[in-house]
């Protein structure tokens, strides 16, 4: 069932340049998007806020930026080639191909006994079949078994047919960091505890809802692996503390609604065997509540596991002791197009008279949008044409001469510019502008030589 509140943010979306559908014009890729202009800028925002936060203003995390096309092994060794599979069903009537634990979760979502985490395959035939579940689409109930669909996308490396190599696209940026592990040990000055931080793409050959850019086939990942000696550092102490950090970096910097976000623990059936504690992060999505953002504590597991695989050291040497360490890590991941989503629709506000995208102005594609009062009138375009080329120097401003004003606000209300600035008459006399505030809807004047510090204010 399409949800209103998602397709009124859809069509926004599109309408406004944030994100189309990808390959539109040859027919589409499911599940795959492109962002426009402004789309990009509030990526780009997103991306630079959490560098700055998990990378530039800490000095216990450095950052890296792996290959997208790694070698077969690295996957081998992490599991993924075995386990990082999908179990889906498809309906022997219309050919339609789902994820069992989606089937199940949308066709009960009103059964509070049912639990589909970790469940086997067998354990989902069973459910589907005992609750003659129906088929979305057609409506029969004619499934095949449940059957398995590793989701790493295969590249074939070298030219000559039959003389390839199989290469993956990474299915998350994670391995880049335990690969090189012992290569940011060896080449800066980092000591334990300490972080790598990755942010790029990954890649997943997924089955999806059509929620957007909620889950689609390639897609952006922050990830962070946290190394920690467990003898020294109390993982307790320091998961807790990632706990705080990533809702207020949600909280505060994003500037998302508390109210919207719940913490949900891993059960001992969804957890990975070799993780003490995970938890989600969710976000209250227009399609339910969701995970955002993952917190695992995830041992050794991974740099023990490429260890064997590699047939390298990569344990940590104290020079001062002689002892010998295999790090712990705790890995908080997130996917910055779910931000993206979420931002857009926790922003999103419709009133009888306008549609408005209330972004933090730290998000907001532009900062500013620079208005002649009149376009007719050449001393008001010079005037407003000079405003604009002067706030351009420090901020990502637009300029919008189409149109009347009332058009122009609206415009720019819903791409969530949050002030507009009018170069009317008076500014001829006064050197003052009027600066409407986009969530108030009030003006007030303000001299030219003021914008600059109070945009740099509202930016802090
Ligand atoms: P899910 O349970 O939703 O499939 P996951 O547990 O597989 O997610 P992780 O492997 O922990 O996800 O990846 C870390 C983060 O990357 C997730 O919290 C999510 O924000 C993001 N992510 C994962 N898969 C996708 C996808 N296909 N599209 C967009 N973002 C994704």
């Amino acid at each position: 069932m399409e949800n209103t509140g998602l397709s009124k943010i859809v069509a926004l979306a599109k309408r406004r340049g944030f994100i189309y559908p990808g390959s539109e014009i040859y027919g589409g890729v499911a599940n795959t998007y492109d962002y426009g202009p402004v789309g990009t800028e509030l990526l780009r925002n997103i991306r630079s806020l959490w560098w700055e936060t998990f990378v530039h203003r800490r000095d216990d995390i450095v950052g890296l930026e792996g290959s997208l096309i790694s070698h077969q092994e690295i996957w081998k060794a992490s599991g993924h080639v075995g386990g990082f599979a999908d179990a889906l069903v498809d309906c022997k009537n219309c050919k339609l191909r789902k994820r069992a634990d989606h089937l199940i979760e949308e066709s009960l979502s009103g059964d509070k006994e049912i639990k589909v985490e970790g469940l086997s395959d067998e354990e989902l035939d069973k459910i589907i079949s005992e609750k003659k579940i129906l088929c979305p689409n057609c409506e029969k109930h004619d499934w095949t078994n449940v059957r398995k669909f590793n989701l790493l996308f295969p590249v074939h490396l070298g030219i000559v047919e039959g003389d390839q190599s199989l290469a993956y696209l990474r299915g998350e940026t994670a391995q880049g960091m335990f690969v090189n592990f012992k290569n940011v040990m060896e080449s800066n000055r980092v000591r334990l505890p300490f972080g790598i931080a990755q942010l790029g793409k990954s890649f997943r050959n997924e089955i999806t809802p059509g929620n957007s850019v909620f889950r689609t086939l390639e897609f952006e990942q922050g990830e962070i692996e946290f190394f920690f000696d467990p003898e020294t550092t109390n993982w307790e102490e320091l998961y807790e503390d990632w706990k705080t950090k990533m809702r207020e970096f949600i909280t505060k910097t994003i500037g998302i609604k508390d109210e919207n976000l719940r913490w949900r623990e891993h059960s001992d059936e969804e957890r990975s065997f070799y993780s003490k504690r995970t938890e989600d992060l969710e976000y209250k999505f227009p399609f339910g509540f969701k995970e955002l953002w993952g917190l695992a504590y995830r041992t050794n597991y991974d740099l023990s596991q490429h260890e064997k695989g590699s047939g390298k050291d990569l344990k940590v040497v104290d020079s001062q002791t002689g002892k010998k360490t295999l790090p712990h890590v705790i890995e908080p991941a997130v996917g910055i197009n779910r931000i993206f989503l979420m931002a857009m629709s926790d922003a999103y506000e419709e009133t009888e008279t306008r549609t408005v995208l209330k972004l933090s102005p730290k998000l907001a594609p532009f900062k500013a949008s620079v208005f002649p009062l009149l376009a007719n009138k050449p001393e008001l375009m010079e005037k407003a044409q000079e405003v604009y080329r002067d706030l351009s120097q420090s901020f990502y401003i637009s300029f919008d001469a189409r149109g009347n004003i009332g058009k122009r606000y609206l415009a720019q209300d819903e791409i969530g510019t949050p002030y507009c600035i009018t170069v009317d008459f008076d500014t001829l006399e006064s050197d003052t502008v009027t600066v409407r505030d986009r969530d108030t809807m009030e003006q007030v004047r303000m001299k030219i030589s003021e914008l600059r510090n109070f945009l740099a204010q509202k930016l802090i």
